[in-house]
């Protein structure tokens, strides 16, 4: 069968699968898809994935990690380096994207749940009409169109609902994943907000499996892996009963740790398979936390903790090329307009 090779593998290489596509089934059906249950199962605030053609037998995905999220999906990832491999459907079955060693092209990509997202989450840096921007779903792929004025009232609504003082910011942002194996809550932070950035680094992406990935940077004295502190059952009275549940460290049992290189710790739920950690031990007290554990009030952006960095880091890295799906939020977030102190 003439077709083209596509090659799935994650940074360790212990999850490695080859397909021949035929070409009359390209490009594949693929979504960016924004809904909680990704979000919190990925770490990521979008998750990208390719589905295969259904001529194309399902893989055996025996050796892998497997957490069922729902009764109709399976998420699998790499027991050894964490990297998150893909989907099983009843009637379909797909490749976290960031596992592809191409993706330039060979993508006919949708974006989906815009609607969990509460405040557009990356869908505002993905506009319609820039570039090759995938088309915006509310929900499902059949559902109504996320249209600009629709992400754009999305938006208002969670800066008001962050900036109404009414509802104060609370004390701490608690984070957690899909199973809820980590859970953990953060301290105000230093400055005025956390820095949040995008990441197309290669590492990044083999380590995670998804094109994309997102971060907050943050002193490692800020976690606290008290879920609630303010929960008077979970009181500070007796700081050492908080454990380690769900501190970066390789004895943590709920978490896998890999070392991408020397001195680099990446960690991730051993359960539901979502980044948490990435931990470089140059950097003293700071920590990078998967931004999609974050449960920000105003929505999956979390805009009343963190200040986003234009444009993703590491654009050169980008496996779809300049053009594709980084390259393009590159360009919508270099349009976000600058903060401004005094802006109404
Ligand atoms: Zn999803
Ligand atoms: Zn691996
Ligand atoms: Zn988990």
């Amino acid at each position: 069968m003439s077709g083209l090779t596509l090659t799935a593998r994650c940074h360790c290489s212990f999850a490695s699968f080859t397909y021949t596509i035929p070409h009359s089934a390209l490009p594949l059906k693929a979504s960016l898809c924004h809904c909680n249950s990704c979000r919190y199962a990925s770490g990521q605030l979008l998750a990208t994935f390719a589905v295969m053609p259904s001529t194309i037998p399902r893989p055996d995905f025996s050796r892998l990690n497997s957490y069922a999220s729902s009764s109709e999906l399976t998420r699998y990832s790499c027991p050894k380096c964490g990297a998150y491999v893909g989907n099983t459907e009843p009637d379909e079955w797909e490749f976290a994207s960031g596992m592809l060693t191409s993706t330039e092209g060979l993508l006919d990509r949708v974006q989906m749940w815009i609607e969990d997202t509460k405040d557009g989450g990356a869908s505002i840096w993905l506009q319609k009409g820039h570039g090759t921007n995938p088309i915006r779903r509310l929900r499902d792929r059949q559902s109504a169109e996320a249209t600009d004025s629709i992400i754009e009232e999305m938006r208002d609504k969670s800066q008001q609902e962050i900036s109404s003082s009414t509802k104060p910011r609370p004390s701490y942002l608690t984070a957690s994943c899909h199973c809820g194996a980590i859970s953990f809550s953060l301290r105000p932070p230093p400055t005025h907000k956390y820095p949040a950035f995008l990441d197309a680094c290669t590492t990044c992406r083999q380590t995670s499996g998804f094109e994309i990935t997102s971060w907050i940077h943050a002193p490692q004295s800020h976690l606290s892996t008290t879920p609630n502190p303010a929960n008077p059952s979970s009181d500070s009275s007796s700081p050492s009963t908080s454990t380690s549940a769900s501190t970066p460290h390789p004895s943590n049992p709920n978490l896998l740790h890999y070392s991408s290189s020397e001195g680099v710790h990446r960690y991730s739920c051993k359960t539901c398979t979502a980044s948490a950690f990435y931990v470089n031990d140059k950097r003293g007290d700071s920590v990078d936390i998967a931004m999609g554990l974050l449960r920000g009030q105003g929505g999956a952006r979390a805009e009343e903790w963190v200040e986003w960095m234009r444009g993703p880091q590491y654009v050169g890295d980008a496996v779809d090329g300049q053009a594709g799906l980084v390259g393009a939020l590159g360009e919508g977030m270099g349009h976000l307009p600058a903060e401004e102190e005094d802006e109404d």
